[in-house]
């Protein structure tokens, strides 16, 4: 068989998804006999490879560096995995979507408490502008398999990986879709 590229990427999430991921714990090992990880922030690769089988995309679409990546992973990937609640729904990235456009959040953030002085470090743009709305992932780019969950239990995420390594995405699903 032959080995997998795969890839994992982080968007607007907490990288809980990630840590899940590393949860998996010594079956690592054995995913390392079936797979290259060829892009994560588990690696250091720089550049989103041409040529992936899968990718496992955690957090939702929020500003305008994951917009721009997405679009990167979805043109070079053949399997795009939303990868936990903040992917598959928005979730927790997207609890300020009631609140109006990103003004509000970027006003409590990163100016001072009397809303004058500087924005740091939003206006010097070390904070990436945020989207006027926080996205799920297939709001922006077609999604191949959906895997739930804040964060997927390690158990699901291994499933998933079997079956994705096997070639069967549509095996993801029956008890690991569960949110929350
Ligand atoms: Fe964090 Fe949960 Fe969102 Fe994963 S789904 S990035 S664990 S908040």
């Amino acid at each position: 068989m032959a080995r997998l590229k795969l890839a994992t990427v982080w968007l607007g999430g907490c990288s809980g998804c990630h840590m899940s991921f590393l949860d998996m714990d010594d079956w690592l090992v054995d995913l390392a006999g079936l797979a290259d990880v060829v892009y994560s922030l588990l690696v250091d690769a720089k550049e989103y490879p041409a040529g992936v089988d899968v990718c496992l995309v955690e957090g939702a679409v929020a500003n305008e560096d994951n917009d721009r990546m997405i679009r990167t992973v979805r043109a070079r990937t053949r399997v795009v995995v939303a990868f936990g609640d903040c992917a598959v729904t928005g979730n927790v990235t997207a609890l300020r979507n009631p609140l109006g456009g990103p003004d509000l959040v970027i006003g409590r953030s990163y100016l001072t408490p009397a809303d004058e002085g500087p924005k740091l470090p939003y206006s010097l743009g070390v904070v990436p502008p945020l989207l006027d709305r926080v996205r799920p992932v297939h709001h922006v780019v077609p999604v191949d398999a959906y895997l739930p969950g804040c964060p997927p239990p390690a158990a699901h995420i291994r499933a998933a990986v079997e079956a994705l390594v096997a070639g069967r995405p549509g095996d993801i699903r029956g008890e690991m879709i569960r949110f929350g």
